[in-house]
C-alpha cells in the first residue's frame, strides 16, 4: 500500500544519510544561526534573492528567449527541476530544502544562448583557463553575487555548493580545496546532489520533447519510435480514443515523467535498503551513485537523450541560431578584451591586471548576460 503522503512522507524524519545541519561542513564564513529558518532554507532564500537567479528568466534553454513566449527558459527549467527533486527527496527522506536550493542554483552560471553560448565562451577562454558552466555557477554563488556586507558571494552551506558543482575538470578541481577533492579522488557527492543531477535530466528530457514538438522540429512519428514516448503514447491513445493531439502529447509527457520519477524512487529506495548507509559520508564513499534509475529505465531515458541530441539540439534551425549566437559571443569577447571600459565600471576596474585576470572578468560579464542584453550589446558595439 502506498504511504499516506500527509503522514508518512511530509512528517517522516530525515534518513540518517540525508544532509543535516548537525553533520554539515558548514559555511566558509561562519555566521550565527537563522532564527526562523533552517540553514538550507536560508541558502534557498539567498539564491532566490540573487541577481543571477532573476536573469534566468531571459536565458535560453534550447530556444533563444525571443523565439517565443511558450518555450522553457532557464528559470522555468530550474523550477521544473526543483519540483521533481522535491518530490523524490520527500519520498526518500532526504533534505527537501537542500534539493530545492541546489535545483534553483544549478544553472546560475549558464551563459546567454544555452550550450552554444557556453561552447563559444569556452573557445574564447582557451588560452585563459577555459570556461565551464558548472564551475561558473559556483563562482556566481561564491564570489560574483556581491550583496552582503560580511562576506563575498552568498556564503552558502558546503552541501549546497557540493550539489552545484556537479562536474569539474581535474585542473580546476585542484584549485577548489575540499570541494574539488571528490573529482580528484573520484568520490560521490551526497544523495541530494545526486538526486538534483537526475531531476535535471528528467526535466529537460521531457520538456524538450514538448518544446521541440511545439516548435515543429520534432515529428510525432519520430517520437513514437522512442520506447519511453511510444509506450505511453499508445497507452493514452488506447484509453482515450479521439483525444486531440495536443492533449494526447501532454498526457503522454505527464505519464513519462511519472514513470521515470517513480522508477527513480523505487530503485533508489531499494538500493539504499541494501547498502544501509549510516551517514552522508557513507554515501560519498560508495563506489558509484546510489540515486539511480533501474537499468531498463536508465536505457530508455538515455535513449531519449540521444534522440534529442541528434534530432532537436542538432536540428538545422537550432544550429543556424547557434551559429549566429556564437558569432555574437566571439565578437563581444574580443571587443571587451580590446577595451575593458566598454564594460560597466565595476567590471572595468576588476579587469585590470594580467591578461588572465582581464579575460576572466570579461567571461564573468558575458556569462551573466541575458539573451536579449547580449544581442543589444552586440548591436551597440558592432
Ligand atoms: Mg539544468
Amino acid at each position: 500500500m502506498p504511504p499516506d503522503p500527509e503522514v508518512s512522507i511530509a512528517k517522516a524524519p530525515l534518513a540518517p544519510y540525508a544532509a543535516m545541519e548537525s553533520t554539515s561542513r558548514g559555511r566558509r564564513h561562519p555566521e550565527p544561526a537563522a532564527t526562523y529558518r533552517g540553514e538550507y532554507q536560508r541558502d534557498r532564500d539567498r539564491i532566490i534573492h540573487s541577481t543571477a537567479f532573476r536573469r534566468l528568466m531571459y536565458k535560453t534553454q534550447v530556444f533563444v528567449n525571443h523565439e517565443g513566449d511558450l518555450y522553457r527558459t532557464r528559470l522555468t527549467h530550474s523550477l521544473e527541476v526543483t519540483q521533481i527533486a522535491r518530490t523524490v527527496a520527500l519520498a526518500l527522506h532526504l533534505s527537501e530544502p537542500l534539493v530545492e536550493a541546489v535545483s534553483l542554483a544549478h544553472d546560475l552560471g549558464h551563459t546567454p544562448f544555452g550550450h552554444a553560448g557556453q561552447d563559444a565562451l569556452n573557445t574564447c577562454m582557451q588560452d585563459y583557463g577555459g570556461f565551464e558552466h558548472n564551475l561558473q555557477s559556483l563562482r556566481v554563488v561564491d564570489e560574483l553575487e556581491a550583496k552582503y556586507a560580511e562576506f563575498p558571494g552568498l556564503n552558502l552551506m558546503y552541501e549546497t555548493r557540493e550539489g552545484i558543482l556537479k562536474h569539474c575538470s581535474a585542473r580546476n578541481a585542484r584549485e577548489l580545496g575540499e570541494l574539488g577533492q571528490r573529482f580528484l579522488e573520484r568520490r560521490q557527492p551526497g544523495a541530494e546532489a545526486q538526486l538534483v543531477n537526475l531531476a535535471d535530466a528528467i526535466a529537460y528530457n521531457n520538456h524538450d520533447v514538448d518544446d521541440g514538438f511545439r516548435a515543429g522540429l520534432l515529428e510525432l512519428d519520430q517520437l513514437r519510435e522512442q520506447p519511453l514516448f511510444g509506450a505511453h503514447y499508445d497507452e493514452v491513445r488506447a484509453a482515450y480514443p479521439g483525444l486531440d493531439d495536443r492533449r494526447l502529447i501532454y498526457e503522454t509527457i505527464r505519464r513519462m515523467i511519472g514513470h521515470v520519477v517513480t522508477d527513480l524512487i523505487v530503485n533508489t529506495a531499494a538500493k539504499l535498503g541494501e547498502v544501509a548507509p549510516a551517514s552522508i559520508d557513507d554515501i560519498r564513499n560508495l563506489d558509484g551513485p546510489v540515486v539511480s534509475f533501474s537499468p531498463a529505465v536508465q536505457e530508455v531515458h538515455a535513449g531519449l537523450k540521444n534522440f534529442l541530441r541528434e534530432n532537436l539540439y542538432r536540428h538545422a534551425r537550432v544550429r543556424a541560431m547557434n551559429d549566429r549566437t556564437r558569432e555574437m559571443v566571439d565578437m563581444l569577447f574580443s571587443s571587451y578584451m580590446a577595451d575593458t571600459s566598454r564594460m560597466p565600471a565595476w567590471f572595468d576596474q576588476r579587469a585590470r591586471g594580467s591578461d588572465d585576470r582581464r579575460a576572466r572578468v570579461v567571461a564573468d560579464y558575458i556569462a551573466g548576460m541575458t539573451d536579449r542584453f547580449a544581442i543589444a550589446e552586440f548591436e551597440r558595439l558592432a
